[in-house]
């Protein structure tokens, strides 16, 4: 199994990161940390380089944060992407965020620096990994444009079942569920309709624990990818092959 979208570099896990990692070791064949800012850029790496074939690296920046960036902090961003370009496994986490982001100009600001992120990706044929929130089908009307994009992976996707047929669609599209699958009926409705070849599963730890108070932790993936068996019926080793061979082929590993 893999996690594919965690913050493990995040001050939460300053306490027992090793304990975690070690957790997910246990249960987990790999780990995929996203970078969510500059600091989060270099910290991730270490991590990768900490864990080197357990523990993948992605550099991006933040949508909510990227609408007060600088842009200093976003070249500071791009350089790091192409000095990186061969430990990183995809540029992510980038994308836009209408949820958090009401005010149109900030809005703007946020798809200006997405496109950014995405010509760097398309330029370099790297897959990228976005965070899209409440702004699902206008993100499924940008990709088209960047055609040298290997893949974009939706991290928690969380639209309307109408834009995932049209991600279904497009071959290099897929979408990440997260262990909100065991909490969140959308999300139960969602990956019932939705072909596994187009899944990958992750926690988005420290986020989306069973409960707000709780942390998130890699190892808990096992949750999501066991609610995806018992919701589409099939055995967990099933759905692990498939959603861990998407994982793999995406991103390299
Ligand atoms: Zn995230």
């Amino acid at each position: 199994m893999i996690d594919t979208h965690c913050h493990i570099d995040f001050e939460e896990f300053d306490p027992d990161r090793i304990e975690v990692i070690k957790r997910a070791q246990d249960r987990l064949d790999y780990v995929i940390v996203s970078g969510y800012s500059n600091d989060s850029n270099m910290k991730v790496l270490q991590l990768s380089k900490d864990y080197e074939g357990f523990i993948y690296p992605t550099f991006g920046f933040h949508p909510v944060s990227s609408q007060n960036a600088s842009e200093e902090d976003i070249k500071i961003a791009h350089d790091n992407i192409k000095k990186y370009l061969d430990n990183i496994v995809a540029v992510g986490e980038v994308g836009m965020d209408y949820f958090y982001v009401t005010d149109k100009t900030l809005r703007e600001r946020q798809q200006e620096i997405f496109k950014g992120f995405l010509e760097l990706a398309n330029e370099y044929k790297v897959p990228i990994v976005m965070h899209v929130r409440d702004c699902e089908k206008k993100a499924v009307n940008i990709i088209p444009e960047y055609e040298d994009i290997p893949y974009f992976v939706f991290h928690c996707y969380g639209g309307s079942l109408k834009t995932a047929k049209k991600i279904m669609n497009m071959d290099n599209c897929v979408m990440s569920f997260s262990t909100m699958l065991c909490y969140s009926k959308h999300h139960q409705d969602l990956i019932e309709k939705i072909d596994l070849d187009y899944v990958l599963t992750e926690t988005d730890s420290p986020y989306l624990a069973m409960t707000k108070e709780e942390r998130n932790e890699p190892a808990n993936v096992t949750k999501a990818v066991a609610k995806i068996a018992e919701i589409k019926d099939m055995d967990i080793s099933e759905v692990d092959e498939i959603t861990t061979g998407n994982a793999r082929k995406i991103f390299k590993i």
